[in-house]
């Protein structure tokens, strides 16, 4: 590590968290709690809340205890701030537009779950151990839209589509990706707190979640495509998905089957994906897995009640590693939808941001 390097990894940020009572929010709250980089002075949420104690207004749906330092924070408005330097957004997409820009305009660096700008040409969709070369739109994009200092807008992707992406991220490298089909068991914190109605969702299953297959299929080949003039080209692999909201707590599940240009042999494949490594496991980040893919070789794994939290929910647990009579190979994936696929995606990628001096 450089000198600047450390002296940038031991500067300590203040922090807002916009939309910080929601299902997101809440797991921001908990990650950001005893972080090393970045200190939570800022919790921000709707008119209702405005005012309120953050442990009177926020209905707390995490296992673990609300953190103390937390619980007497005053709600406020999603105005920009001047002691604020980094914003994690879990507002939803609608009000995420004019408020992400106004604290980006204000200079402040802004890491988003939000789908407003994510396939924006100027805007990184960032997995942080699949594309960190994205970060690279940085520049451009605070000259195309007049942001001071350290502001611009970051964002991660769909929760289904992270999970996907870092399992592809090996395949596409190493073999080509040809064709993918990937059918998702999303679970109901998906949708946000207090989300669907109880009975709608017991002992059912919905094939339909509004404008996500889009979402898995545009984001997917953004994220692995390649950085150009004119922002990213997507990948060039053919990709179909169909969803359907389970009645599961936390977790999405997702059984895919993909085409590969190469043809490795199993053990070949299965290598690709347990040794995959990146940056983030590179530079030691606090939020990085050791495994961001965790192979299960149990016949009947992952689950969503056994595995979640292997890998303190940062990784894709993948199992049921399989040929495939249509495609080339079929497999289970696993991941924490408002952990990995939100809120510690978004962190880990603001790590990252700071260790490659994006924020100054
Ligand atoms: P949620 O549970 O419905 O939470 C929404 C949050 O936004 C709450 O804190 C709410 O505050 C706040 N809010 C609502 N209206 C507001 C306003 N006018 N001004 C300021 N704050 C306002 O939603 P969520 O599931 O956490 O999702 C948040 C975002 O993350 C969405 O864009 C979603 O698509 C994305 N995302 C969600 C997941 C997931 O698994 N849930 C995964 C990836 C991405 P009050 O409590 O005061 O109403």
């Amino acid at each position: 590590m450089t000198s600047s390097e450390t002296l940038r990894l031991n500067r300590l940020f203040s922090v807002a968290v916009l939309g910080a009572t929601g299902a997101v929010g809440q797991r921001f709250v908990k990650l950001l709690s005893e972080h090393p980089f970045f200190q939570l002075t800022c919790v921000c949420a709707s008119p209702a809340s405005v005012g309120k104690r953050y442990g009177d207004a926020c209905n707390w749906r995490i296992s673990s205890a609300m953190p103390d330092a937390i619980r007497d924070l005053e709600i406020v408005d999603t105005t920009p701030r001047d002691d604020v330097q980094i914003v994690f957004s879990a507002l939803g997409s609608d009000i995420a537009r004019d408020v992400e820009l106004r604290w980006a305009e204000k200079g402040v660096s802004v890491f988003s779950n939000a789908s407003a700008y994510r396939m924006e040409s100027d805007v990184g969709l960032i997995v942080p151990e699949v594309n960190p070369d994205h970060f690279q739109l940085v520049p451009y994009q605070r000259k195309r839209r007049g942001f001071p200092g350290s502001g611009m807008i970051v964002t991660n992707p769909n929760c289904s589509t992270t999970v996907l992406a870092l399992a592809l991220a090996p395949l596409e490298r190493q073999f080509g990706l040809v064709r993918v089909s990937v059918v998702t068991l999303q679970a109901i914190s998906g949708a946000g707190y207090p989300g669907m109605s109880a009975m709608d969702i017991t002992g059912n299953v919905v094939p339909y979640i509004r404008g996500e297959e889009e979402k898995i299929e545009n984001e997917t080949q953004k994220i692995l495509g390649s950085l150009s003039e004119l922002g990213v080209t997507p990948a060039n692999f053919l990709i179909s998905a169909q969803v359907n909201r389970v009645p599961v707590l936390d977790g999405h599940t997702e059984s895919i089957s993909v085409e590969l240009r190469e043809k490795p042999t199993e053990a070949e494949l299965r290598k690709a994906l347990a040794e995959f490594r990146a940056e983030p496991q590179e530079r030691s980040l606090p939020s990085a897995p050791e495994h961001p893919i965790l192979l299960f070789e149990g016949e009947d794994r992952p689950q969503p009640r056994l595995d979640l939290y292997r890998e303190s929910a940062m990784a894709t647990l993948v199992g049921r590693i399989r040929s495939c009579s249509v495609l080339d190979y079929k497999m289970t994936l696993l991941g924490h939808n408002t952990v990995r696929g939100a809120a510690g995606g978004s962190i880990l990628n603001a790590e990252l941001a700071v260790a490659l001096g994006v924020i100054g």
